[in-house]
């Protein structure tokens, strides 16, 4: 696992680096007399800040310039944004959750339900449904009538790309098997995956 913490601190050329072993889970060095070839299939794990002095959101005091807050957003480009499967806004904890509030689920719960995920992945040929390609994909994420038209819509409004359709496909595929549901995708499964791939709205995203 590789995780970046202060994402939007790195260079941009650093982060759009990532782009190509993210897609091909390898590295390829090319120099004048050689090409080596490195295995990289890893797993990316990022955090940032809603904008430079980490204060923004509601209910926030952030004492950043509109500019500062535009040009921290702009430094992640959306192709590579595109490539992570979740995304997810992280709400600042309230006074009583810090304070000690009712116990979560235990973590050995919650890698029990993840073990029974990856044995049904495994019945594709995957270890993880992050792998599934091609008509495995296809095969596996198969959508009913009312997901089909949901991610038609979204793909007609443009607010998902080819490479986000396969992604949003997969994420739906193993909320459905964390579930314990087989059979094909339905709405739910897709809004849920949606959801948990919104657009980082503190950020202005550019391509
Ligand atoms: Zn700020």
């Amino acid at each position: 696992m590789l995780f970046l913490d202060e994402l939007a601190e790195f260079a941009r050329p650093v982060l759009d680096a990532l782009r190509q072993p993210l897609e091909e889970g390898v590295v390829r060095v090319c120099r004048a007399r050689a090409a080596v070839c490195y295995p990289a299939r890893f797993l990316l794990v990022a955090a940032m800040n809603p904008c430079p002095c980490g204060e923004g959101g509601p209910p926030g005091a952030c004492r950043c310039s509109e500019a500062a807050r535009l040009r921290y957003g702009r430094r992640l480009s959306g192709p590579l944004l595109d490539r992570f499967d979740l995304r997810l806004d992280v709400a600042r904890p309230d006074a009583l959750q810090l304070l000690g509030g009712p116990p979560g689920e235990s973590s050995a719960a919650v890698a029990a339900r993840v073990a029974a995920a990856r044995a049904v992945a495994a019945t594709r040929g995957v270890t993880c449904n992050a792998q599934l390609s091609g008509w495995a994909l296809e095969e596996a994420t198969a959508l009913d009538h009312d997901a089909a038209a949901l991610l038609e819509s979204g793909l007609r409004a443009g607010t998902h790309s080819a490479r986000g359709l396969q992604r949003i496909r997969r994420v739906a595929r193993t909320l459905a098997d964390l579930a314990g549901r087989d059979g094909p995708l339905g709405e739910a499964d897709i809004c849920l995956a949606l959801q948990l791939r919104a657009e980082p709205h503190h950020l202005a995203v550019v391509s």
